[in-house]
């Protein structure tokens, strides 16, 4: 751990991939893998089909299981969904909320992301909510004003206490699948920002506290750069985590990292 007091954060997104059996495969591969790995959390999300045998094949090891999303309401008739308390019962303690594709291609805005955060809260998973801006806002300079608002709108009436715990995911759209990562001096300038924010609005402890992670075509190969910035406590890693490899060598390099 860096002298910041915060552990390196490095959780899987794996998406629409993989079936109940391969997530099995891959979690007892990973754990040999990982075991002896103190310096830094490490997070799979699969999706909801497989939580369960996530969690299973996790137990007893350093591996934790997120979901990809959720739904705010706690049952009811909202066919397709899933709550909080499902995926808190299959096994997982985090969720991803907000992620650039659920509000590209499934029209979350950050009412719906809030809501969605304080649903985890309250039943007592922590949020990783995703924030960043798209390549026509990076190139008309409204990184910083998008970040803003993303906050302020995704923890709107979420507590200093709550936000200390919360992980937020920097994620800039234009480098997520596209292979192009931010540089290191562009993720920390936007990690710093969103530092600064969490301590305007949230205070010194929360923003001290809160773990501030990059995604956006992390691999092997990038990792120790990013990951040396200050504020770039960790990663939220999409095609790289789906090999038990690469996944873990991003684990190892981010531990020894900070
Ligand atoms: C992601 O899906 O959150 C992500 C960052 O994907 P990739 O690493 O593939 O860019």
């Amino acid at each position: 751990m860096s002298g910041t007091g915060r552990m390196a954060f490095i959780a899987g997104n794996w998406k629409m991939f993989k079936t109940v059996a391969e997530t099995s495969a891959f979690v007892t591969d990973l754990r040999a893998v990982v075991a002896g790995v103190k310096g830094a959390q490490v997070v799979v999300s699969p999706p909801f089909t497989a939580l369960h045998a996530a969690a299973q094949a996790a137990r007893g090891s350093n591996i934790e299981v997120s979901a990809q999303d959720l739904y705010w309401e706690k049952q009811g008739a909202f066919t397709g969904e899933i709550s909080a308390a499902m995926i808190k019962e299959a096994g997982a303690t985090y969720v991803i909320i907000g992620h650039s594709e659920r509000r590209q291609l499934f029209g979350e805005n950050d009412t719906i992301v809030n809501r969605k955060v304080q649903s985890a809260i309250a039943q007592g998973l922590t949020p990783i909510m995703c924030i960043g801006e798209t390549l026509d806002e990076r190139e008309h300079h409204e990184t910083l004003a998008v970040l803003d608002r993303q906050i302020k709108g995704g923890l709107e009436g979420i507590t200093s206490d709550h936000v200390a715990t919360m992980i937020v995911a920097y994620e800039p759209v234009w480098a997520i699948g596209t292979g192009r990562n931010a540089t290191a001096a562009q993720a920390g300038e936007a990690h710093a920002h969103i530092r600064t924010r969490l301590r305007q609005w949230f205070g010194g402890d929360a923003a001290d506290k809160c773990r501030v992670i990059y995604g956006g075509s992390v691999k092997p190969d990038n990792i120790r750069s990013l990951i040396a910035e200050p504020d770039v406590d960790g990663a939220l890693v999409g095609g790289a985590s789906l090999d038990v490899k690469s996944f873990a060598d991003i684990v190892k390099s981010s531990e020894s990292m900070k």
